[in-house]
């Protein structure tokens, strides 16, 4: 058995308590994680608290923050391989695609350690004489962050990078399910040579996100999870009144025109849904696809869905790993069985696999009968695709913005205008036009709705955790008059 420590004021600690980490592959206990106390969440909060404000760290030039980044992207890139191992390991994402997404949030690092030092204020044209004003923007405080299972690293990266830049510090609790990349990551942190408590990290479960979350000296939270968790989130805020940024889930439209390119289509919506094992929460999870081409790309779609290479997550030939959970694919299946007692009709997969680990094959479930099919409207966060089909545009439309969500959504077609017209129309924080799940750290992700609100990578979140003070300057040398001299 492997054993990890939590991170706490620049401290590694063996946690006073512990629970078994299970590899999803093979469903046995692999490492000690070290669970936190409500003690622990304080003591991380107020090393956070105290750092905010410690000369070492408040008063750093923004470049040489910075450059502790840069430096930190560096390490991740050195180790990205053991970092891919840790979470394959204990997540059950295949190696091939944890390998590449680590690669890839160094360079979320890079993004903001060269964001740093770019963060400006403002100088106004004050309709007063003799005055000068300005705005500084500053940090906004402790920073929770608080993460789920799937892509870790990267769903870090995206809060702490941007806060991190701002001169904010952070308490970031990893999920409880398959917490070893961060905690790993801490390690990484704590070589760049950052001030002790500006990253701390936990782990542990609801009890534990709770307590950080609604601690008086948290000044935001940075959450990504599912929206019943975020409602909580919310509640709490109205005690120490945190601001919030929420990344949830979705149900994402792929919309396929009659026009579009079958194949590249056909491949995306593959790689859309079934990549991470669906375990995405841009998952394309909803195929609307023109009534003319259903048959023949839902032909070539089960073929190549039939064909995926199903096996260990460590295997270089995995194409589909296990879920993280058991409980994950508990739901799934009660979803597929109340979806299919509603009308839908299983075209492929629908039963978890008979073998050790927590397996589900890639399942299509053809919805074109069952417009009240729950499937349509809740997230599997699984490796499931819905069906449904339309004539005309304004119907595509009426079924894309038919859930809650409001994340991403699909559009394929040749035809420009129509591409224009449904990139205005759909209800989503982003848009992929004959491509689909590309991301970069220079484009802002987010949704709407049950999807949550504001917007993770880019510029905009790097400002999101500053906050604005007006500075007043009077430049006058002469005295200011007595004001009651009327009197
Ligand atoms: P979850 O909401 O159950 O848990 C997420 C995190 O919140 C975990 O670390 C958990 O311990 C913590 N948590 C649970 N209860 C809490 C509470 N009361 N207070 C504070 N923290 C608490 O989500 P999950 O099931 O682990 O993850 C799947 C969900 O995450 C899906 O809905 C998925 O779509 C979403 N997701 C969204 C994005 C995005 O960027 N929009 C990315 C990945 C996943």
């Amino acid at each position: 058995m492997q054993e990890f420590q939590q991170y706490i004021d620049g401290s590694f600690e063996d946690g006073s308590s512990c629970f078994d980490s299970l590899d999803p592959a093979t469903e046995q206990a692999w490492a000690r994680m070290p669970e936190a106390t409500p003690s622990d969440v304080t003591r991380a909060v107020e090393a956070a608290d105290r750092a905010f404000f410690a000369p070492e760290w408040a008063e750093m030039t923004a470049s040489a923050r910075g450059k502790l980044l840069y430096r930190l992207a560096d390490l991740i890139a050195e180790n990205a391989p053991r970092l891919a191992e840790l979470e394959t390991r204990d997540t059950g994402k295949i190696i091939r695609e944890t390998s590449a997404q680590i690669a890839y949030v160094a360079e979320y690092y890079r993004y903001y350690a060269g964001l740093a030092d770019k963060i400006e204020g403002a100088h106004l044209p004050i309709d007063k004489p003799d005055m000068e004003v300005w705005l500084r923007r500053e940090p906004i405080g402790v920073v929770a962050a608080i993460v789920p299972w799937n892509s870790q690293l990267f769903l870090s990266a995206v809060k702490i990078g941007p806060a991190l830049a701002a001169g904010c510090t952070v308490v970031l609790k990893a999920s409880e399910d398959g917490p070893a990349p961060m905690l790993e990551f801490a390690r990484l942190f704590d070589q760049a040579g950052f001030p002790k408590g500006v990253l701390n990290i936990l782990t542990g479960g609801a009890d534990v996100g709770a307590t950080l979350t609604k601690h008086p000296k948290v000044a935001h939270v940075a959450f990504t999870g599912g929206p019943d968790t975020a409602r909580h989130i919310v509640r709490n805020s109205a005690d120490n009144l945190a601001s919030t940024s929420l990344e949830l889930g979705g149900k994402s439209p792929f919309i396929v025109f009659e026009d579009a390119d079958l194949e590249s289509a056909v491949n995306a919506q593959i790689s859309g849904i079934f990549a991470a094992s669906g375990q995405s929460c841009v998952a394309g999870s909803r195929l609307v696809v023109h009534h003319s081409i259903k048959d023949a790309f839902l032909k070539r779609l089960v073929a190549k869905a039939k064909k995926v290479v199903i096996g260990a997550p460590d295997a270089m030939d995995t194409e589909v790993g296990p879920l993280c959970t058991e409980k994950q694919v508990d739901h799934i299946l009660a979803l597929i069985e109340a979806s299919v007692a509603r009308g839908a009709h299983l075209v492929t997969g629908g039963q978890a696999l008979d073998r050790d680990g927590y397996y589900m094959p890639p399942t299509v479930l053809d919805c074109s009968d069952a417009p009240d099919a729950p499937c349509l409207t809740q997230e599997f966060f699984g490796p499931v695709l819905s069906v449904t089909s339309f004539e005309t545009e304004n119907e595509a439309l009426a079924i894309a913005n038919g859930t809650d969500f409001g994340l991403a959504a699909g559009i394929f077609t040749q035809n420009l205008t129509r591409a224009h017209r449904m990139i205005r129309r759909v209800r989503s924080g982003i848009v992929w036009v004959n491509t689909y799940r590309a991301v970069s750290p220079i484009a802002p992700f987010g949704g709407h709705g049950l999807s949550g609100h504001g917007r993770e990578g880019g510029l905009q979140a790097a400002l999101d955790y500053t906050k604005v003070k007006a500075v007043w300057l009077r430049t006058s040398d002469d005295p200011i008059p007595d004001p009651f001299v009327m009197r």
